[in-house]
């Protein structure tokens, strides 16, 4: 049996072990799954919203609970944990509303009555990564839940415990066995059986965007839809007539938030050239301030990375680059990085590809039109931000950037009650808001000669 060591991010100590599932294993859950969800896709859809409604009450009671888990398997801030283990009851909640809510259609036709239905697919299969491991696995189970299916879910190897916890919690809340199954075990086995498995009818995965090109690649040969949320390499876009002693103070959060560790992160700040000096003088104390240390203390505001290769892989992004100005964080143990702004042009490497750590690169632009151009000017396409007061151009930009998920003059990009997701390399389908529970049906349609 193999099985997965999990490692304190803050001290590089390890503190438990996790067992690998196997291929059998994960074969049995899936057919346990079918049998589970016949069942619940027969019960009424008030049936279904009190059981989602009770799994929200019971993961809310164990809101303490879940985020020191997260806290020492993910390294992140305590404060943040406790507002992702909340998101999940309100994920939960929110999704409850939808079983009473999937209408179908009547459309008029001649010699009879049309209507559609929203049949559920079946079981659905999530594989989530490790940078927000209870928050994006409840984004792929709760809707599916809501709409009928049965969901098998794989953690990421690095962190599966709030998911696994997540799994006792949901029985506990009597939902019925087999509805709802945690595997933990490695990508290329349980998430990979996910794909080609004949009674997994569709797939939601978020990762990378190397992996889930070979999950779309494999999903296709099966004909099996597949909602994928990827990469990203998101800008601030900073103009001259933005209220710049705002945004200057907004965007620590929005690079240095997780660590970086985000698909959302702005990892570029595109800044109008008339105000360049000035921005960053304005953001030098603020990336200073940025408070990175101990996850279990409410002040901080960034935890460590999530692994050793992870913190080589971020560093190598600092080679021969031109390093403007870094905040602190500590030394010793644990796999620390301060957060850092860098210099560059259109070209660079840290100007174009994910770096999934505290490094944000500043890029002067010279107008509107420029600025559009350069926040579209990479293979990704997930979210941003636009720092201006001027109306007529926050329309104009939100309208330009090919991105999923915009906010002007803010840095957020996730509410449970609207759509989230990627275009271009980012991702394909959208996850939360009104629609999340459609999204894991399919449409029949009946006609009834009359
Ligand atoms: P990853 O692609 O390495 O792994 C993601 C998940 O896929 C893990 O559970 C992993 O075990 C599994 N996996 C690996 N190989 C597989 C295979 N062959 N078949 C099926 N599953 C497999 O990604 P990661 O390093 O865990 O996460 C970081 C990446 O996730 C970043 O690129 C980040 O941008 C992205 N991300 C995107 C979003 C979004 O919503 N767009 C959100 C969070 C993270």
């Amino acid at each position: 049996m193999s099985v997965q060591t999990l490692v304190d991010p803050a001290t590089g100590a390890s503190f438990a072990e996790v067992a690998a599932s196997s291929l059998a294993e994960t074969d049995a859950a899936v057919a346990r799954a079918v049998v589970a969800q016949r069942s619940w896709a027969a019960e009424s859809p008030l049936g279904r919203a009190s059981a989602l409604r009770r799994f929200a009450a019971v993961v809310r009671d164990h809101v303490d609970e879940l985020a020191r888990l997260e806290v020492l398997e993910a390294g992140h801030p305590i404060s943040s944990a406790e507002w992702e283990a909340e998101h999940v009851a309100q994920v939960l909640d929110y999704s409850a509303g939808a079983p009473e809510r999937l209408s179908g259609q009547q459309i008029p036709v001649a010699g009879g009555l049309d209507v559609t239905f929203h049949e559920p697919y079946g079981v659905v299969g999530v594989i989530v990564p490790w940078n927000f491991p209870m928050t994006i696995a409840s984004w792929g189970f709760a809707p599916a839940l809501a709409a009928g299916n049965a969901v098998v879910l794989k953690p990421a190897e690095l962190t599966p415990l709030t998911a696994i916890r997540l799994g006792e919690l949901a029985l506990e809340a009597g939902l019925p066995d087999g509805l709802f199954t945690v595997i933990p075990g490695a990508g290329p086995v349980v998430g990979q059986r996910f794909v080609t498995h004949p009674e997994v009818r569709k797939v939601v995965f978020t990762g990378s965007t190397a992996v889930g090109t070979e999950v779309a690649a494999g999903c296709a040969r099966e004909l099996k839809p597949v909602t994928l949320e990827l990469g990203g390499k998101s800008a601030n876009i900073v103009f001259a007539d933005a209220d710049l002693e705002v945004a200057a103070a907004a965007v620590p959060a929005s690079v240095f938030d997780n660590a970086g560790q985000d698909c959302c992160a702005r990892s570029r700040i595109l800044v109008q050239r008339s105000v360049y000096d000035r921005f960053l003088g304005l953001l030098e104390p603020a990336v200073r301030d940025w408070t990175v240390g101990d996850p279990n203390d409410r002040g901080t505001q960034m935890g460590p990375l999530i692994s050793a290769a992870h913190r080589d892989r971020v560093a190598s992004f600092l080679d021969g680059v031109d390093v403007a100005f870094r905040g602190s964080a500590p030394t010793g143990d644990g796999f620390w990085f301060a957060p850092t702004v860098v210099l560059a042009q259109p070209g660079d490497r840290v100007a174009r590809e994910e770096i999934f750590g505290p490094v944000v690169a500043v890029l002067p632009f010279d107008d509107e039109a420029d600025a559009i151009r350069l926040a579209n000017d990479t293979v990704y396409g997930l979210a941003g931000s636009i720092w201006t007061e001027n109306l007529g151009r926050a329309v104009r930009v939100s309208r330009a950037v090919r991105s999923g998920v915009l906010s002007v003059n803010s840095h957020s990009s996730v509410r449970y009650a609207t759509p989230f997701g990627g275009m271009k390399a980012s991702g394909l389908g959208r996850e939360l808001g009104p629609d999340a529970a459609e999204h894991f049906t399919q449409t029949k349609n009946v006609f009834f000669a009359t």
